[in-house]
């Protein structure tokens, strides 16, 4: 088996792992959302995998390899050990998703397509890869653009869309982390307790907790929720408005547009 091929089984192993671990030790109980919610959760990302595969002919490997041989962005203007290189862009990126995500709540016809992550009333790592398409495409769109404007290296797009795929299928994981480790990880990352405040029903709560890796972007900018209003075990989880409800893949698609 050859490197790229190791390093794309990394998400599915991450995946995988987060799954039995939440079962084992869970956070919440999730009868009450039980296999349904999970399955549509599934096919949501099976429908983003073909949308994604079929309209977009681009990767963002395949930008940071054409920025690389046409020298472009402003990383490209200074000569940089490329293990600096990588962190500083993977810091870079990592602050501009804050960005992003503080964006499609601020925005309404942002929050039309960010609400169909919201809407999943409970949260596990199946949560993780609930997004309306159309986001996951403008999130493309922006990446694209910062790439090319930041002149990221391949390697740095490698580490960084690992991460943004292990991140928050860490931290929507129903994993159950001891106290001591959960309050050692916040130091640095957002942990499941962390984002799940993000996930509360009370929108005051969902305006908090933006970060999807580096927790400090929150902390630095205001909008870090410590610890949720309700119980972690009990706290409602999803969207105020019952309107807003989606369970199913097909409601999940045009909820937007409604
Ligand atoms: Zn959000
Ligand atoms: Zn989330």
């Amino acid at each position: 088996m050859n490197q790229s091929s190791v390093i794309s089984l990394i998400p599915l192993i991450a995946f995988l792992t987060l799954f039995i671990l939440q079962a084992l030790a869970p956070r919440r109980e999730l009868a009450k959302s039980g296999w349904r919610r999970i399955q549509h959760n599934f096919f949501l990302f099976l429908a983003n995998t073909v949308c994604m595969r079929l309209l977009v002919p681009l990767s963002l490997v395949g930008v940071a390899n054409w920025v690389a041989s046409e020298n472009l962005g402003l990383l490209n203007l200074f000569e940089i050990p490329l293990s600096i290189s990588v962190l500083v862009c993977v810091v870079l990126l990592d602050f501009a998703i804050y960005w992003q995500h503080v964006a499609t709540h601020k925005f309404p016809i942002l929050w039309r397509f960010h609400k169909v992550h919201h809407a999943d009333t409970d949260m596990d790592v199946t949560t993780a890869i609930r997004f309306h398409p159309l986001e996951l495409l403008l999130s493309l769109g922006y990446k694209v653009i910062l790439v090319v404007m930041i002149g990221v290296p391949v390697l740095a797009v490698i580490v960084f869309e690992l991460l943004l795929f292990v991140s928050p299928a860490f931290n929507h994981s129903n994993l159950r982390l001891p106290t001591w480790l959960d309050a050692s990880l916040r130091l640095v990352i957002a942990t499941p307790d962390v984002h799940r405040a993000h996930h509360s029903i009370i929108v005051a709560e969902q305006n908090t907790n933006y970060g999807f890796f580096i927790i400090w972007w929150d902390k630095l900018f205001d909008t870090y929720t410590a610890n949720p209003k309700n119980a972690h075990e009990s706290m409602p989880i999803g969207l105020e408005n019952s309107t807003d409800q989606c369970d199913r893949v097909d409601q999940m698609l045009l909820a937007p547009f409604k």
